[in-house]
């Protein structure tokens, strides 16, 4: 069985629309996906839809943003999509997304870096986010690549740059979790944290409610999977698997990127819809 349970889609920063990713998952022998855009769950009904055709079980996730400066994220699988808290959630979420690209064109601006926030807009068309501005930058010419565009503007540190609003990971694993749904901590390698630190994090996280840990991304290496395969099994928390599939062109690979390590896939993901099923009881 072929599962990718992070994907993203034009509903936040990816290249492809809802239907086209789950079209490509079911193109590639995939069975199990998971629809999991930045701070936004617009796309999972469509993905649902096409995967019903398609012959893909699609499960509602979501990806949020903690941790201001840190880029931690928090994924959430198995949740009520129309759970109106999550809604209003991600509503002010894209809001408050919105003021701050806004500042970022400001600062671009203010250094002959010229780009209107209308455009960035445009190249959205969903959840607004740095990889937009960063291609605006690129078609009008101040950089060649998106890469570049984060590398020169738009890391902290850098003169384009300016954090997201801090929302704690305790906030949306009680979010997720009211929801129906479990919490997961994505990709841990990209918190650029010592192994010390991620464990102990991750224990505090647990007692929060955090659910798993995503031990089978393409930043793991081999001897970093290892150690987070480790970690869940001694924490007692889910293992996930997921490429961040943003669409041909990006920093990411391909659907299943990174994903021909996981051989549990099967047992990995039956324990990841029990677990959100019993979630969805509680409420
Ligand atoms: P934001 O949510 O607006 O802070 O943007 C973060 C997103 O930018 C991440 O989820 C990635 O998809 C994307 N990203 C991060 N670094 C890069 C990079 N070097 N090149 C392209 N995209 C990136
Ligand atoms: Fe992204
Ligand atoms: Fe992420
Ligand atoms: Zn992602």
């Amino acid at each position: 069985m072929k599962a990718d349970l992070h994907l993203h889609s034009t509903a936040s920063d990816g290249m492809l629309s809802p239907r086209e990713v789950t079209l490509r998952a079911a193109g590639l022998g995939f069975s199990v996906m998971a629809l999991s855009d930045h701070d936004c769950v617009d796309g999972i009904c469509a993905a649902q839809e096409t995967g019903a055709e398609a012959g893909v079980h699609v499960i509602p996730a979501v990806e949020l943003s903690c941790g201001g400066d840190r880029e931690i994220h928090i994924l959430g699988y198995g949740f009520d999509p129309s759970d109106a808290v999550l809604l209003d959630f991600c509503a002010e979420r894209a809001r408050a997304r919105i003021g701050r690209t806004e500042k970022m064109v400001q600062r671009l601006c203010a250094i002959g870096k010229e780009i209107s926030l209308e455009r960035v807009r445009e190249l959205s068309g969903g959840v607004m986010g740095r990889p937009h501005v960063a291609r605006a930058l690129m078609e009008a010419g101040h950089v060649r690549s998106v890469n570049e565009a984060f590398e020169r503007f738009l890391i902290p540190g850098k003169p384009g740059y300016e954090p997201k609003e801090d929302v704690s990971v305790r906030e949306a694993v009680e979010l997720i979790a009211n929801a129906g749904g479990v919490a997961v901590l994505a990709h841990p390698m990209e918190m650029r944290r010592s192994e010390m630190v991620i464990e102990a994090l991750v224990h505090e996280w647990k007692a929060q409610g955090l659910a798993g840990v995503e031990v089978w991304h393409p930043s793991a290496q081999n001897n970093h999977a290892r150690f987070l395969l480790n970690l869940a099994r001694r924490e007692e928390l889910l293992v996930t698997g997921g490429s961040d599939f943003h669409g041909k062109g990006t920093h990411r690979g391909d659907i299943g990127e990174g994903l021909d390590r996981w051989t549990t896939v099967e047992d990995d993901v039956a324990a990841l819809m029990h677990a959100a099923a019993c979630a969805g009881y509680r409420r």
